[in-house]
């Protein structure tokens, strides 16, 4: 956020603004979820701002908000997930130049009591016949080394608090990163995730040479249930598909939710025949399953998935790779739905 639009957002015009937000937000059927009225609060206060434009351009096209495009903008454009990333790595370094230090500190304790000892016992093993001007210097220097180690243990406390707070810190940047990374409807991988994901599992394929492959689902008819039954009971259908998918996914597999009712699962290390039969697994499991709208109790019958699967060709970037799975589930589609589709092994040439 420029520095200009957080002066604006907490001086006097900020309640003005955000009650414009809403309203726009309202105009243009647009939940009022904290991730949309923070992008729309940046859109009524600078529109000449890159999310203010972007979302100004999709206006213009017509093109619906949904929470897949209110993602995609807040990882582009809102830098607190980018800096949630970096404050851990700083986090992380920190953490372990105090244990360095933390080390030095005890080295320097362990040390300084053993010369403690030393001096103690060589002070016990003076006799009254020593010269009184030795005896006053090993007394001097005891006591100086107690000191020393006095310091050194008030040091250590202070170091251990420090560390306890950097580790807490710590903590506390993972959780918002992984909340940053997870869809909150279904606990599944975001868009975002879901992209970092697939990016890494293909520069992992390309070193091992191993088969990865794409599959993307999603839900029949939603819309149609969706007015039928109301948004509450589409959101629980939608949390339904996330859990067959999720009990299918776990490392290295990803499920992701991946926009509205569309879903991912990226595997690695499985080729498009295995995929197949994994994925018919779970479209049978979601179809097999009487659903109940749980405030009446009214049956809502079953709901079907359809899928497309696409095992990544020999260097075939990652937006061919989402294409043409994105093709093979609409081609499951056009074929009446509820079924599995392979892709065509051909690389997209507009990705
Ligand atoms: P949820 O309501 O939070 O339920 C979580 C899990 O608790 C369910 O996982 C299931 O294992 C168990 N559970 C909850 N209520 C019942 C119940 O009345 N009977 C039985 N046998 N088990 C129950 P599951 O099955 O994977 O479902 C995940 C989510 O999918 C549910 O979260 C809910 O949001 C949605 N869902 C699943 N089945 C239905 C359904 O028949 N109707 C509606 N409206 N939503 C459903």
């Amino acid at each position: 956020m420029s520095a200009d639009l957080e002066v604006l957002l907490r001086g006097p015009k900020a309640s003005g603004l955000a009650r414009k937000a809403l309203d726009a937000m309202e105009n243009n059927c647009v939940w009022p979820t904290p991730l949309n009225f923070e992008l729309w609060l940046h859109y009524v206060a600078a529109k000449e701002s890159p999310v203010g434009k972007a979302i100004a351009r999709m206006l213009e096209a017509g093109e619906p908000f949904t929470d897949s495009a209110a993602e995609t903008l807040a990882a582009q454009h809102l830098p607190r997930v980018r800096l949630n990333g970096e404050l851990l790595t700083a986090g992380n370094a920190l953490s372990k130049e105090l244990d360095t230090v933390s080390r030095a500190i005890e080295s320097a304790r362990e040390s300084s009591e053993a010369y403690g000892e030393q001096l103690a016992s060589a002070n016990q093993s003076l006799d009254d016949t020593a010269p009184p001007a030795i005896k006053a210097m090993v007394e001097t220097l005891a006591n100086a080394t107690q000191r020393v180690q006095r310091e050194n243990k008030t040091l250590e406390d202070k170091l251990a608090d420090t560390t306890a707070e950097v580790t807490r810190l710590r903590e506390h940047l993972e959780m918002v990163r992984r909340d940053a990374m997870t869809d909150g409807l279904t606990n599944l991988a975001n868009r975002k995730a879901f992209d970092e994901a697939l990016e890494r599992a293909v520069d992992a394929a390309d070193v091992s040479g191993e088969p990865l492959t794409l599959a993307v689902l999603d839900i029949d008819h939603f819309k149609t249930f969706n007015d039928s039954w109301g948004h509450q009971t589409g959101d629980q259908v939608i949390r339904f598909v996330a859990g067959v998918l999720a009990r299918a996914g776990g490392s290295p597999r990803t499920a992701a939710r991946y926009g509205g009712e569309e879903f991912a699962l990226i595997l690695p290390g499985v080729d498009a025949v295995a995929a197949m039969a994994i994925l018919e697994e779970i479209r049978e499991e979601v179809g097999s399953r009487m659903l109940k709208r749980r405030s009446t109790q009214q049956d809502l019958g079953a709901v079907t998935v359809s899928v497309g699967l696409a095992e990544r060709l020999a260097g075939e970037p990652q937006s061919s790779l989402i294409e043409r799975a994105d093709a093979a589930l609409y081609a499951s589609k056009r074929a009446g739905r509820n079924r599995t589709t392979n892709a065509e092994k051909r690389i997209s040439a507009a990705a």
